[in-house]
């Protein structure tokens, strides 16, 4: 696709942030391009339309930015999987592994139905482990995870559009 050289250049790679020795994949850069912001929602948006999907689930943080403009176009509901703690209502968690200890994805029990096809979104994939937490939230709910997305595959820096089936996403957690 020609639109992936754009909007791969359009991604800054700030090297030792947030510490000593990280290369930080930096999605603002792309939002300042109009141009290429909006082919990287388009990419999504041509490939998820006519998949029958009912939920765009977004992962806190970044993938608020991508996921409720591809969940508008394909004319999905927008789930937030948040951090713990922040929302208000009843909610089932999932843990996952850090580098140092771990953490949870929460998300409210309603807000997806059993049977109901979904797509998870994020900015990027390194480990898989964060998107394998957002994954088990959504099947415990009796949801179906059809895909998971990502401007941004680790540790192949820069490719823009990496996505994989549920089965590789958590073989990419469990290796
Ligand atoms: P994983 O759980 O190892 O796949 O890490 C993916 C999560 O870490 C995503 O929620 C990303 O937003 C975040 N993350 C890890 N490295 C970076 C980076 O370089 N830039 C932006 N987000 C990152």
């Amino acid at each position: 696709d020609p639109r992936l050289k754009a909007i791969s250049e359009a991604i800054r790679v700030v090297p030792h942030f947030p510490k000593q020795g990280i290369m930080f994949q930096d999605i603002t850069t792309l939002l300042l391009d109009h141009k290429a912001f909006k082919d990287a929602v388009d990419i999504f948006v041509d490939r998820y339309r006519d998949m029958d999907i009912s939920v765009v689930a977004g992962v806190e943080a970044r993938g608020f930015i991508f996921g409720p403009s591809i969940a508008l176009a394909i004319g999905a509901k927008f789930v937030p999987l948040r951090k713990p703690k922040k929302l208000p209502g009843e909610v089932i968690c999932e843990a996952y592994e850090l580098e140092y200890g771990t953490d949870c994805l929460e998300m409210h029990v309603e807000a997806a139905q059993p049977g109901e096809r979904v797509l998870i979104i994020d900015d990027l994939v390194a480990t898989g482990g964060t998107l394998s937490a957002a994954i088990r939230l959504l099947e415990r709910v009796g949801a179906e995870v059809v895909e998971c997305a990502c401007v941004i595959g680790l540790p192949e820096f820069k490719v823009m559009l990496f996505k994989f089936m549920v089965e590789d996403t958590l073989q990419l957690s469990l290796s």
